[in-house]
């Protein structure tokens, strides 16, 4: 199954994400989470990004498109994969398309994550994210059972520097002029599902499963 994940910073598409890859055993691909991993390397792919992410600006359409290419290019996406925050711009969606057609691919479905802005602010500066292995937390909706460390791995926890705030607010912006278009673009294909994000972590996938015929 080829699916995007789409949904406003905090919608909790990446806590979908782990629950579903392992469900429906397709690749997690989340640019987000590639382009952490480029800073912590120290690449210069995580140098120029560091750049935008650290302000809650958008990475640059060029940067994001080529990665995203290279990895769906990979064996193990031709079977289906799920992204995740990617595309976020009319242009990367267009550029997907291209990249999907050149790789003989069609996408499934595109599952939008409906979310209101209050509890998106919650959400976002409660979320704690493991060092180690990546796994997300929050300091309320859902607590590591070790306290600061991370229940799957032992790391450490710790928050975003971009959930602080100030930055959160920005990307919120972001959020809804550049990539909330992609709702009715994909709705003009077709394609959209929209699922209330608001209820329990187990109740979203539920509703996400059944949506896509898999319940
Ligand atoms: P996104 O990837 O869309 O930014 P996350 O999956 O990281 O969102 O979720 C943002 C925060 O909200 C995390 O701290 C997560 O634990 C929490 N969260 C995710 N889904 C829910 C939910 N259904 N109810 C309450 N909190 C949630
Ligand atoms: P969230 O879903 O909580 O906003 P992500 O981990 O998906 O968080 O993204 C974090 C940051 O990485 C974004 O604010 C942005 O700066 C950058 N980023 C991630 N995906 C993209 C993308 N598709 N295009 C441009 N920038 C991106
Ligand atoms: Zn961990």
């Amino acid at each position: 199954m080829k699916i995007i994940l789409m949904g406003p910073p905090g919608a909790g598409k990446g806590t979908q994400a782990e629950v579903l890859t392992k469900e429906l055993n397709i690749p997690h691909i989340s640019t987000g989470d590639m382009f952490r991993k480029a800073i912590k390397e120290g690449t210069p792919l995580g140098v120029e990004a560091k750049r935008y992410i650290d302000s809650g600006k958008l990475v640059p359409d060029e940067v994001t498109v080529g990665i995203v290419k290279e990895r769906l290019a990979e064996p193990d996406c031709q079977a289906g994969f799920l992204l995740d925050g990617f595309p976020r711009t009319v242009p990367q969606a267009d550029a997907l398309e291209n990249t999907l057609n050149e790789l003989r691919m069609k996408l499934d479905k595109v599952i939008n994550i409906v979310v209101k802005r209050e509890a998106l602010l919650k959400r976002l500066t409660g979320r704690r994210v493991c060092k180690g292995c990546g796994a997300t937390y929050h300091v309320v909706f859902k607590p590591s059972q070790k306290g600061d460390q991370c229940e799957q791995c032992g790391g450490e926890l710790y928050q975003r520097s971009d959930d602080s705030e100030a930055v959160v607010a920005n990307r919120l912006n972001v959020y809804e002029q550049q990539t909330a278009p992609l709702i009715e673009y994909y709705q003009a294909k077709g394609l959209l599902l929209n699922i209330e994000g608001s209820d329990s972590v187990e109740e979203v996938t539920r509703k996400i499963l059944q949506a896509l015929g898999r319940e």
